[in-house]
């Protein structure tokens, strides 16, 4: 089964207009710069998409946003709706990733109602999941990632639409990274708990990123294990020197 490996940076809450219009203009002219076989994703903060998509132009580099919300307008002050991002130019949206489960109590049914209302609009999904540390200690990772996906993963799901990301929560931002062995671990048994919900067929064909501390120095033995399709990148995404040796190094 050959699926496309993906490399998508999360600017997190990073980047006002000058700096984002430079970083963006430099992952564009790299990605331009050479064949690549991968796709290319950049999620900024919601308030610099327009001006990333502007400095885009021309690249094969998809823009995506962090959240958003079910709804597709309406009461709900401060919200982004999935519309507003089509609109603006975003084909993927990250949903329930580590820190908006932490910051926001964010559930798996709000991301799953998420996701529904992403897809309806047209957006394509990168959902999250991953355990904390105390989960990892307890030894109860792959429940906890079972769960999630269960719980956050819409039923009419497809490879098309959806991207899965497995964020250890400890690795995020924190430079340690799970070995090779657990995180093929994860992905494999996080496959099989789509092909229980979705069929064995988008299983097979939809793609799980790693994320949490990928850097140009990690990237190729992480991204060469066979159930790793690619990586959410936070940190390293901010450079774009670091943000393309990381595709580079991945084969990319
Ligand atoms: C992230 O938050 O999605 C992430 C992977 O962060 P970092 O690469 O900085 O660990």
């Amino acid at each position: 089964m050959v699926r496309k490996m993906m490399i998508a940076g999360n600017w997190k809450m990073n980047g006002l207009s000058a700096d984002g219009m430079v970083l963006a203009k430099e992952v564009a002219a790299s990605v331009k710069a050479k064949k690549r076989i991968c796709e290319f994703v950049v999620c900024p903060p919601f308030t610099i998409l327009a001006v990333v998509k502007k400095a885009l132009r021309g690249a094969k580099v998809a823009l995506g946003a962090q959240d958003c919300h079910f709804d597709e307008k309406g009461a709900h002050t401060g919200d982004i709706s999935p519309l507003m991002l089509t609109d603006v130019g975003c084909s993927y949206v990250i949903l329930g990733h580590s820190e908006r489960r932490a910051d926001h109590g964010e559930s798996d049914e709000l991301i799953c109602r998420k996701a529904e209302a992403a897809h309806k609009a047209g957006l394509k999904t990168i959902i999250c999941i991953g355990e904390t540390l105390a989960q990892r200690e307890k030894g109860e990772t792959i429940d906890v990632c079972s769960k999630q996906i269960l719980g956050s993963v819409p039923v009419s799901a497809t490879a098309a639409d959806t991207v899965i990301a497995y964020e250890p929560v400890w690795a995020i931002g924190t430079g340690k990274t799970p070995t090779a062995q657990d995180v093929e671990d994860v992905h494999a048994s996080v496959r099989k708990v789509l092909a229980k919900k979705l069929g064995k067929g988008q299983a097979n064909k939809m793609r799980i990123l790693y994320g949490g501390s990928v850097k140009p120095a990690n990237a190729k033995e992480l991204l060469s294990l066979p159930d790793v399709d690619g990586a959410l990148v936070g940190g390293a995404s901010l450079k774009a020197v670091d943000f393309m040796a990381i595709a580079d190094n991945a084969g990319c």
